[in-house]
């Protein structure tokens, strides 16, 4: 590490941090990246958006993901309890779709991929790198950082959340024009800064597990992410590879700790309450531990300063339901590479596009909490399970599950249609009602090993 000035200074190598780091050493410019773990490491996050793969293309990016070897999704299917059958939605037919697919990734070698493309990009990146601190003057930023063993890495997360003092190795230090935190739900600016605000009410908790043997459907209707909703919680399946799978379920954190279960028995006691997945899961198989993260939903305050920057989820977090997470990283971590690039050569304009970024991020943003809120309601998804294709609703709904959060105005008033009809649910259902709870006959048949559901 250099102690000559750098030009911009990223914390964290995920998908936000590598897409920036990509795209402003393309640019010429000189970047560090700080990431604290070895890739390829564990992260949960593995449904894609079609609306990612301008970006991907902007980076050179399609031949490698394509010689990964990632499962293409195609589009998604969203299911009540009480039902065996849901509502299937293809990307190609969003409005104005311009692609059919994305991917379904274990992120341990996709964000591995993205970060080894930094590097080849020309970024300085830096891995079991911790950063502890970042004090800004007037004119650059200085970032303590200090190196961390993986095994040490559990240590240091602990540190995130008391002190960095704790980790007893040496500081040193780097100098740069402007830092982009992209520390994921580290947050290690917003926390510096005291400016993170939690939604209360998405205060939620998440335990999954990779399976193999789960049950899936013939041809692109195989790729699907499945999303099951129940009375007070939903859950996943992503397929990952053609044997393996993404299962997991997301509830109040209230509920797990008043069960007093461990997250094994919670997991599968919960999965065997739900006949479709359990019909499903007949010959699986868990490959993994089953893991538990804290999934609160939350926003900074402010997305910038005069020296730094926040991106993906170092801006905010919002729950997973609609599979934005990588999504947002990626289009904030190009956003903001674009505003910093021109700022770089003309720091007069900071404000004006800091502020300008700021404005994309929360309005992409506001967009899935909107429909967050909304998936939360019992009214929204008995308007989703009854589709009727009036005003063209069902593509504009899919081009925002694809990740389309532009201005224009075609998909902003069927999408305001579409909360309409979720209010009026609620008063003059104008779908069939639901209940969201398993079928009693259905969770007496499950019991009995079935070969595939029907
Ligand atoms: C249960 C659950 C399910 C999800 N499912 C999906 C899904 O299906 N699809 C989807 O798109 N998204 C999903 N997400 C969200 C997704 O995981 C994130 O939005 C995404 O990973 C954000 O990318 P990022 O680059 O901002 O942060 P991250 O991917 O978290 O990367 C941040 C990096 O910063 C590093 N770091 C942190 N602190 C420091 C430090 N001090 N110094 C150096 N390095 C540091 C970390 O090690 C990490 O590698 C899910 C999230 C949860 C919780």
């Amino acid at each position: 590490m250099s102690s000559s000035m750098y030009d911009v200074a990223i914390i964290g190598g995920g998908p936000a941090g590598s897409t920036a780091a990509a795209l402003l050493a393309r640019a010429g410019r000189r970047v560090i990246v700080f990431e604290r773990e070895k890739f390829p490491r564990f992260h949960i996050g593995e449904s894609l958006l079609p609306f990612s793969m301008k970006a991907f293309t902007r980076l050179d990016l399609h031949e490698k993901i394509l010689r990964a070897g990632f499962l293409k999704k195609y589009g998604g299917e969203i299911m009540g309890a009480c039902s065996d059958t849901g509502t299937k939605f293809y990307f190609k037919d969003g409005y104005r779709s311009q692609t059919d697919h994305a991917y379904q990734v274990t992120r341990g070698d996709f964000d591995k991929l993205l970060l080894d493309h930094a590097a080849e990009s020309g970024a300085e990146v830096h891995e079991e790198t911790l950063v502890t601190r970042v004090p800004f003057t007037v004119d650059e930023a200085m970032l303590f950082w200090k190196g961390v063993r993986s095994d040490e890495v559990g240590l240091a997360r602990c540190a995130d959340r008391t002190s960095q003092r704790d980790v007893p190795t040496r500081e040193d230090e780097i100098r740069a024009r402007y830092v982009i935190d992209a520390s994921g739900r580290t947050s290690l600016l917003g926390r510096q800064f005291k400016i993170k605000k939690n939604y209360e009410h998405l205060q939620k908790l998440s335990i999954f597990a990779h399976y193999d043997g789960v049950w899936r459907a013939e041809g692109i209707d195989g790729t699907l992410t499945v999303l099951l909703r129940a009375v007070d919680r939903w859950f996943w399946l992503i397929p990952l590879t053609v044997e393996r799978t993404s299962v997991g379920v997301v509830l109040d954190s209230e509920t797990f700790r008043k069960s007093k279960l461990s997250a094994e028995d919670f997991l599968e006691q919960a999965l065997a309450e739900q006949p479709t997945i359990a019909k499903r899961m007949t010959n699986a198989r868990r490959v993994s531990k089953v893991y538990v993260e804290a999934d609160f939903s939350y926003r900074s305050k402010r997305l910038y300063g005069d020296r730094w920057l926040l991106a993906g989820d170092a801006a905010g977090f919002i729950d997973p339901i609609f599979s934005s997470g990588v999504f947002l990283a990626v289009f904030s971590g190009e956003r903001c590479a674009d505003a910093l690039n021109e700022v770089l050569d003309h720091p007069r304009k900071a404000k004006q596009l800091f502020a300008q970024y700021e404005r994309s991020v929360n309005r992409a943003m506001d967009v899935y909490l909107r429909f967050v809120d909304a998936w939360y309601t019992k009214e929204f998804i008995e308007v989703f399970l009854a589709p009727r294709n009036v005003l063209g609703l069902a593509p504009a709904v899919n081009a925002v599950l694809g990740g389309n959060v532009g201005n224009s105005f075609p998909i902003r008033w069927r999408m305001w249609v579409f909360y309409f009809l979720v209010w009026l649910q609620r008063r003059y259902p104008i779908a069939p009602k639901l209940t969201l709870m398993p079928k009693k006959e259905a969770s007496a048949a499950s019991a009995q090993p079935v070969g595939v559901p029907n």
